[in-house]
This record gives structure tokens, sequence and C-alpha cells, in this order.
């Protein structure tokens, strides 16, 4: 048995009893975490908070305990199952017994895309997205990943493409202050999507904030330039949606946030643990069920009084965007980190807001051509990615 294989591990002596119905919705995605071992060293990782990058390589539980954990609970729902890691194609074992398993779920996988080459045709026809990490052009991404990263990723991405089911998205942690208009731009025009979030990292010194600003500004100019034709940037193309079609930042995610860790997404680590936020799997008060004591309970991430997203001008359509920060920010009350990340991320979340609205939403999407406005409000996508940056 190799330390990838689906070990059997006895169920807990008392697991704690289950909410009757913890899922919000007829949806729901299983992050499986597939080893929490990977074979880059990226300088902002946020598993390397609390330790818990590398901290499990073996699965404690096994195929069929996943299985009667998903007749349990996640039984008539929609199940969209994302591999995750660590690098999940370093246990393409347990990715192999999953899909085989449970062939009706769809399938994504979030890759730092070094190893995507490994991965059989039969896997990369049934994937319905694959995330790949990147953080810019060659410097940039080379710059936080290591040399030659950036060139031996996108020769594997050009090496698999036709034989992928699915869509390519370009995942981008906006970390560098510097990363340019056109890098992102290069992104997005070479694959499917380009999704980016904004680095919950103290990053934003200085002029930081007003560099990424003047980005955004040309980002979205550029968008709205076409109404036959879609720019594929998620974050924009979701911020759009939900200014014109206000019920879609409503129905799917119940009015809370589009990341889905108050309602519908539960990540499950190799040890069988079970977390709301892939960011936060270092805090035993997360903890909302686990595989082999076949228990759930309801999301423990969800919207408090001392956050102050129902007086900001972007709730209707940003519905409290990363849950951990303004968790962190706000209750646990980490002035640092609420002064540092949060509130600037917010600034740059209102200030997209604004421009898009200088843009005159309503009258691009009257004018959109019906493929694009098909992409724009239904895109599969939404369901594997936060939508909001
Ligand atoms: S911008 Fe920040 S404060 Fe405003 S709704 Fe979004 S998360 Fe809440
Ligand atoms: S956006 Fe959601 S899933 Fe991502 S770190 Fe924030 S709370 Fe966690």
């Amino acid at each position: 048995m190799t330390s990838h294989t689906l070990q059997f591990a006895p169920a807990a002596a008392r697991a704690p009893e289950s909410d009757p119905d913890p899922i919000v919705g007829g949806r729901v995605e299983l992050q499986l975490l597939t080893t929490l071992k990977c074979n880059l060293k990226c300088s902002y990782c946020s598993l390397g908070v609390g330790e818990v990058l590398g901290s499990q390589t073996e699965l404690k539980y096994d195929i069929d305990q996943l299985a009667a954990f998903v007749d349990k609970h996640l039984a008539g729902k929609e199940v969209y199952v994302t591999f995750y890691g660590g690098e999940p194609t370093l246990n393409r074992d347990m990715m192999d017994k999953v899909m085989r398993r449970f062939p009706q779920f769809r399938y994504q996988l979030q890759t730092n895309g070094t190893l995507l080459d490994s991965l059989p045709d039969w896997m990369l026809h049934r994937l319905s997205n694959i995330l790949v990490s990147i953080d810019g052009g060659e410097r940039t991404t080379d710059g936080y990943r290591g040399r030659g990263v950036w060139r031996q990723v996108l020769k594997n991405v050009a090496h698999v493409r036709d034989r992928l089911g699915g869509s390519f998205t370009a995942r981008v942690t906006w970390g560098h202050p510097d990363t340019s208009f056109e890098e992102l731009d290069d992104l997005a025009e070479s694959f499917d999507y380009l999704y980016w979030q904004f680095v919950a990292d103290e990053q934003y010194f200085a002029d930081s904030t007003d560099k990424r600003k003047a980005v955004l500004v040309q980002l979205i100019d550029k968008f709205f330039r076409r109404t036959d034709k879609l720019y594929p940037l998620i974050p924009i193309m979701g911020m759009v949606r939900n200014k014109v079609l206000p019920n879609r930042a409503l129905e799917r995610y119940d009015g809370r946030t589009q990341c889905r860790v108050s309602t519908h997404l539960i990540n499950v680590m190799p040890d069988g643990k079970i977390f709301p936020c892939p960011d936060m799997m270092y805090a035993p008060a997360m903890q909302m069920g686990e595989i082999q004591g076949n228990w759930l309970r309801k999301s423990p991430l969800q919207p408090h009084p001392d956050m102050p997203c129902g007086g900001c001008e972007a709730y209707a359509w940003c519905r409290g965007n990363c849950m951990k920060n303004l968790y962190l920010g706000y209750v646990k009350k980490d002035e640092r980190y609420r002064v540092n990340v949060v509130e600037p991320i917010c600034e740059l979340v209102r200030f997209m807001g604004r421009e898009i609205d200088r843009h005159d939403p309503h009258a691009w999407f009257a004018e959109a051509a019906l493929p694009v406005r098909g992409r724009l409000v239904d895109a599969e996508v939404y369901e594997y990615v936060e939508i909001m940056p």
C-alpha cells in the first residue's frame, strides 16, 4: 500500500450530532484535499498559515467511508468535486478512485500545473474545469514559484489542452503591486477564463493600492469595449452580472458570500476533517464535520453583526466577499490584518464597482450578443470559483 492509497480507518468513537440539513440549497462543492504535500514552495501560500502545508501526507479515510458520507449528507444534491491540495496531482490514485466511484459528479482540478502532463486522457476528458495557479507573466510567476515554472506550466497547458473536456482557467493571486495590465491581459487571452483574488497578505503599502487601481481601470475598460465578444475575467463578469441581474447574487448562495463558505462549500482534509474555508483549516473552531465519523454541521463561518457589510455601498453585489478576511478582521478583531489587508481589499472591490458603473453595465448588457449574455449570466465556471476577487 503506498502512502497515497485510500486507507481504512476506524470511525471516531463518539461522533458529534449532525445538523438535519447542513447544506443550503440543492448544490454542494465537495473540495477534496488529496494531499497537503506540494512540489513547489510559493512564497505566499495560504496553507503556510498554521503550518497546514505538508502536515498531512496520508489519507485517513477510504472510498467507502466517503461514499457513506455522500449517501448520508449529500443525497439528492448536485455535487461538484474540486481536487485540491497541496498539489492534488501528487495523489492521482485518489483522483482516479473518486472519479470512477462517482461518475455522475462534475469535476474540477485546482493545480499548480507542473504535473498536468501526467494525467491520463480519460481523466482530462472528464474534467469540467482546470484552475491553473499562475501569478502573471514569467518574471512575476517565477519570482513567487521558482525559476522555470511559468514556462513549464504554459507548455503543459498547451500539451493537454485538446484533451481537456472542459475549460482552462488561469487562477491568479494578485500579490505583486507591479503586476501589469499586459500580464493579466495575456492570460485572459490565452486561457478560457481568468480569475484573480487580491492577495490576503500585507501587500497594500504606500502606492501599491493605487497601482492596482490603475490596472483595474484598464481591465474594466477593455471588458466594456466589445459587445460581440466576452472578455473572460471572472471577477468583472461576476460583478457585472450581479449589477445587471441582482437576483443572481442571491439565489445560489442564499444571499450570502459567493465563495459559498457559508452555504455549500465543504473542504475535506486528508485526515477526514471538514472545514468551510480552505484557508482556515488550522482553526479547530471552524471544523464542521468529519468523513470517518460521518457527521456534518452547518458552516460556522457566517455573517456577523460586527462585520461592516450591511452599511457598505458594495453589499448588494459583493455579499461579503471573503468571509475569512471579515471574520479575522472584525470578529477576531485582528486590527493589523484588518487595516493592512481587509480594508484595502474592500476598497479595491468598491473601486471596481464604481468603475463598472462608469461604463453603464445595463446599457452594455442591452447591446451584448446573445452568446455573450449567456456566458455572462450562466457560465458553469461560476460554480467553481469565488466570483468576487
Ligand atoms: S466590500 Fe467589503 S465591506 Fe463591502 S460588502 Fe464587500 S466585503 Fe463587505
Ligand atoms: S474567499 Fe471564501 S473560500 Fe476563499 S479564503 Fe475567503 S472565505 Fe475562504
